[in-house]
This record gives C-alpha cells, sequence and structure tokens, in this order.
C-alpha cells in the first residue's frame, strides 16, 4: 500500500510502498477511501508543539475508509462497513476523564497520525471501539472533514454553552471554521465570522454568517464591541494575535474558547478586565465519540455542507503549502 510519510520534522512528506498492516487484537484493518488535510497535521508535520511526534510516521486523523479485517476479538463491526478514524484513536475507559465523558482528556490517549500511524495511507489501522461507523448515504469524502473539523468545533460550541440570542464569534473560517458557522446557526446564534481571505469571508456568508469582519482592515474586538460585544468566541485562526483580539472582543461573562493551536502560542489575560467582566478562557480539544455520533447523524439529516476539494495522495507537498497560504476552500481531502 501507498502511504504519505513524515521522514524527518520540517520535511516534504514522501510517498512510501508499505506493506499492508496488520491488525492486532481490538484493532481492524481499513481502506482508505477519503482522508483530511486538516493544519494539526501540518504542525504535526513540522513538529510546532512541545509533545512532538516521533518520525517516520504517518500522519491524518480524518480517514473515513471500509473495514476490511478484523482483528482478534472485534465482534461489533463487520468487515464491509464504513468508519470513520478521529484523533481520538484510543482511550483507557478506566481514568476518571474517560469516566465522566471526557474522554478527549484521557492521558493514556493514542492519537491517530500522531502517536499511531494515520489516515495518509490507503490502508491503516484504528481500535475498533474507536472508529465511528458513518451512517449509510454520507458520502465519505464530506465524513472525512467532519471526523475532526467538524466533531472539534461542535465541541467547542457545546463548551461555550451558546444559546439561541447569543452572539458567537468565530475566527479563521477554514476546515474548522466553515463547519462552526454552520453548528452555531443551528444553535440559533447569530454569527460574527472573522477571517483574513476574501474567499472565506465570502464562503461563512454563504454558510449563514450574520456579520463578518476583515481581520485585514478593521479591528475584529471593536466591530465585536459595537454589538456589545460576543457572548463567546471561538479561535480558531492560527494566529497567536487573533486569541488576544477574540478575548477583547467578549462581552461581560463572555467565553473564549481556544482551539487552534499556532506553535508556541501563548496570549496575555489582562487580570482587571477579567475579573470585573467574569469573562472565560477554555481550552478545547476534538470531541467524543458520542459527539462525532452526533455530527454524522446532522449531516445525514442533511443539516450541515461540507466543502472540500478533493486531490490525489501523490500531491500532499502541494496541498499543505496551499493551507498556509490559505487558498484552499475550506478542506482538502485526499481520494485513495
Ligand atoms: P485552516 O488553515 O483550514 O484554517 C485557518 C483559517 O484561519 C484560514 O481560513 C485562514 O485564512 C484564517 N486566518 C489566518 N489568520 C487569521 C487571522 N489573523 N484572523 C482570522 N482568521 C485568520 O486550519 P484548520 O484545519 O481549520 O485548523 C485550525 C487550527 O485548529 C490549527 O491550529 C489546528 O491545529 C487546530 N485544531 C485544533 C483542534 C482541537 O481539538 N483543539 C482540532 C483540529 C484542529
Ligand atoms: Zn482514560
Ligand atoms: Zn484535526
Amino acid at each position: 500500500m501507498k502511504a504519505a510519510v513524515v521522514k524527518a520534522l520540517g520535511e516534504p512528506l514522501v510517498i512510501e510502498e508499505r506493506p499492508d498492516p496488520v491488525p492486532g487484537p481490538g484493532q481492524v484493518r481499513i481502506r482508505v477511501e477519503a482522508s483530511g488535510l486538516c493544519h494539526t497535521d501540518i504542525h504535526a508535520a513540522h513538529g510546532d508543539w512541545p509533545v512532538r511526534p516521533t518520525p517516520p510516521f504517518v500522519p491524518g486523523h480524518e480517514g473515513v475508509g471500509i473495514v476490511e479485517e478484523l482483528g482478534a476479538g472485534v465482534t461489533h463491526l463487520s468487515v464491509g462497513q464504513r468508519v470513520a478514524v478521529p484523533w481520538l484513536g484510543w482511550a483507557c475507559g478506566r481514568c476518571e476523564h474517560c469516566l465522566s465523558g471526557w474522554e478527549t482528556l484521557c492521558e493514556q490517549q493514542v492519537n491517530t497520525g500522531y502517536g499511531v500511524d494515520g489516515a495518509y495511507a490507503e490502508k491503516m489501522l484504528a481500535h475498533a471501539d474507536f472508529a465511528q461507523p458513518v451512517p449509510d448515504g454520507v458520502d465519505p469524502r464530506e465524513a472525512a472533514p467532519l471526523t475532526c473539523a467538524g466533531v472539534t468545533t461542535y465541541k467547542a460550541l457545546k463548551v461555550a454553552g451558546i444559546g439561541p440570542t447569543d452572539l458567537v464569534a468565530i475566527s479563521g473560517i477554514g476546515g474548522l471554521g466553515h463547519l462552526a458557522v454552520q453548528y452555531a446557526k443551528i444553535a440559533g446564534a447569530t454569527v460574527a465570522a472573522i477571517d483574513i481571505s476574501d474567499d472565506k469571508l465570502r464562503l461563512a456568508a454563504d454558510l449563514g454568517a450574520d456579520i463578518l469582519i476583515d481581520a485585514r482592515k478593521e479591528d475584529p474586538a471593536t466591530v465585536l464591541q459595537r454589538y456589545g460585544g460576543a457572548h463567546a468566541a471561538l479561535a480558531l485562526a492560527v494566529s497567536e494575535e487573533s486569541f488576544a483580539t477574540a478575548l477583547a472582543g467578549l462581552r461581560r461573562g463572555g467565553r473564549l474558547v481556544m482551539v487552534a493551536l499556532p506553535a508556541d502560542g501563548a496570549v496575555q489575560v489582562p487580570i482587571f478586565s477579567t475579573v470585573l467582566g467574569g469573562t472565560s478562557v477554555i481550552g478545547s480539544i476534538v470531541g467524543t465519540r458520542q459527539d462525532l455520533a452526533e455530527v454524522f447523524q446532522l449531516h445525514a439529516a442533511g443539516r450541515t455542507r461540507v466543502i472540500y476539494e478533493t486531490r490525489p495522495l501523490s500531491s500532499v507537498n502541494e496541498c499543505v503549502d496551499e493551507v498556509l497560504k490559505g487558498t484552499v476552500k475550506a478542506r482538502v481531502v485526499f481520494e485513495m
């Protein structure tokens, strides 16, 4: 099988021929049909974060495909079934986080395309309990971006605790943001979309955003404060500066949910306005299996649109460049 491999951090990926992986107990082997390019894969390949992956590794955690072999003991999936393989590749199921509905915080978790080989490949392994069945009728190329971009923003909005009379700022209308706009609209909120690209702002408008803010031309915080400030802001842009702006755009009692992970990112949280304004800063990491099931349910019901362009895996390095330049539509999906 072919796979796109990170041989050294910061180097272009290399397409390699590898033997088909063999599923161990509790695992399945999947013939990958579609695999999304999440910005996280670029951070992984560049070694942007304090905990670095160890090359060689295969990135990709928006893998969707068909189960083709069951490892020992797998009884709830069957050969021929379509599943999605998210970032949360495995969690212990026993710790306080797993037991309290926060498996995404499990200290023993295994991350697809980071700690173990991921979905930039024709075949991949997954732990059967964490491979999410994709509902019938959902196109695998649409299921792929939902598997990270979808579940992450759906969960971040749950964490933000938004309601139908809230103003929600979505900063960064890329892979994650274009879905965040739609989930916020489904929740009934008024949505302010922030980006630095005309195409992305047009896309946000097309997806239902009520207020468009071009951060190149105006200060998003000033614009948001004209509306009384945001009840919640999702920081989805790979820009440290955009976090501070989103924080400054909150109203009293507002919540900033940090989701993007710019390298070496830090934000100054002013004590006075945080205390007097009762504002919160919250981190949010992907979503649980149940969150992903809900994301698929919404899509199967026709309530979300996934904007993507398909590419062959052989163009992976060009695709990385285009995502960094911000010129892709919303998501690149590799079609295997
Ligand atoms: P993306 O490249 O598709 O989208 C980023 C968007 O931000 C682009 O539309 C870009 O134009 C816009 N942008 C850039 N600078 C901006 C600015 N100053 N203000 C407003 N918008 C700006 O990336 P993505 O795949 O959506 O991922 C975004 C980030 O989220 C990455 O850092 C990724 O690692 C992270 N991520 C986090 C989680 C999590 O669970 N916390 C999950 C997935 C991805
Ligand atoms: Zn656990
Ligand atoms: Zn991701």
